[in-house]
């Protein structure tokens, strides 16, 4: 196993922070997972895993093992007429993932097509983008319990999925290395446009007949005119969570801000756009010395020269400040911060 010390986390990190830590660990397989885990090394010190680290921002020095994970693999494992199940490995690049499922012409991921990250930090937040969640389509989290050495299966069920969560960012975060994660994909597309901005972008790429293809497609160009290229100005996507309310605060706000964006949810809450209050409060395109808020996207925070996050942690500390007097609504941050 090799072992770098002092390294930097510059190039594991889609915000281009250059925080170091005391030791970097790639690993290939369960294996060499298993080997660490029984050491000194990794007694002695805190971890922390990483895939793409496309979902956290580093306010300082990592003083502990910094654990990159790339196992990979992609199997069929079953199929009927129907559906066909897939286990693919943690530190697989989560869009290649996506591609090869629709050229295989497997449905019900093509909606999370182009989302930054590894196949094992999907179910960490339940990603989700464009109407679908990948909750949606994973029969089980496979997973090694970093303190017992032991494998464990997690169904969906136990994985507690919510909006931008699960288990595995709440109680067991840290606790567990995801090492694959199953399947189960359609073979009979049931395809979901119900974006407004896919049915349109659709129309104008001349789209006559529906492909996987034609909507992921679709989704990347889309994502590619509204999100900034991470390889080229730093962020970690959406770095705030769109808030939900209840029937009762909704009518409030509504009152004073008529024309605020709401989704009315299955659960009777009203799911309001972080992006659309962010903006109220002037923030969108704002910036400072070496960071600031996206021209486009208010929800996105962007580094653009500095080497440490606090800044951007700041500034997302002033934000929530500024919401909560302005809209008396806490925003929650999606972003893991270190
Ligand atoms: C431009 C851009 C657009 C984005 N768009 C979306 C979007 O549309 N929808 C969406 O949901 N997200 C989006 N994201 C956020 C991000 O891509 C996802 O959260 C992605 O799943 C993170 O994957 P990662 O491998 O980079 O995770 P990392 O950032 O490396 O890790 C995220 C967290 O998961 C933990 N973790 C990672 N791997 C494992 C593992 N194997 N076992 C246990 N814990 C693990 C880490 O410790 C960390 O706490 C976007 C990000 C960017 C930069």
């Amino acid at each position: 196993m090799h072992i770098e010390t002092n390294a930097s986390l510059k190039a594991y990190n889609t915000f281009g922070l250059n925080a170091k830590c005391k030791y970097l660990i790639k690993i290939h397989s369960t294996d060499s997972l298993q080997e660490l885990i029984q050491s000194k090394l990794y007694k002695e010190n805190p971890h922390l895993i990483l895939g793409g680290g496309s979902n956290v921002l580093f306010t300082k020095d990592f003083n502990g093992i910094v654990i990159i994970n790339e196992l990979s693999g992609i199997e069929k494992t079953s199929e009927n007429d129907e559906t066909v199940n897939i286990n693919a490995a943690a530190g697989e690049n989560w869009h290649q993932f996506v591609l090869h499922c629709i050229e295989n012409n497997w449905a019900g991921i093509e909606n999370l097509s182009l989302i930054p990250g590894t196949v094992g930090a999907a179910p960490m937040q339940n990603i989700g983008a464009y109407g679908v969640e990948v909750k949606d389509v994973i029969t089980k989290v496979n997973a090694i319990n970093l303190e017992t050495g032991e494998m464990e299966q997690f169904s969906n069920d136990e994985c507690r999925f919510g909006y931008r969560t699960s288990i595995f960012k709440t109680s067991h975060k840290n606790k567990y290395f995801i090492t694959s994660v199953d399947f189960t994909l359609s073979k009979k597309p049931h395809f979901n446009t119900s974006y407004g901005a896919i049915r349109q972008k659709l129309d104008e790429m001349g789209v006559k007949e529906l492909s996987l293809k034609a909507v992921s497609d679709a989704v990347i160009a889309i994502r590619t005119e509204k999100l900034p290229n991470p390889e080229e100005i730093g962020n970690a996507g959406s770095f705030f969570k769109n808030p939900t309310v209840s029937q009762e605060t909704f009518a409030r706000l509504k009152k004073n801000f008529p024309d605020i964006p709401n989704y009315p949810q299955p659960d009777n809450k009203v799911k309001l756009a972080a992006g659309w209050l962010i903006e109220q409060c002037g923030w969108k395109g704002k910036t400072f010395d070496g960071y600031g808020v996206h021209k486009n996207q208010a929800l996105v925070l962007v580094n653009y020269s500095l080497e440490n996050g606090q800044p951007i942690y700041d500034l997302s500390e002033k934000i929530i400040e500024s919401v909560q007097n302005k809209f008396g609504i806490t925003l929650e941050r999606e972003v893991n911060v270190y």
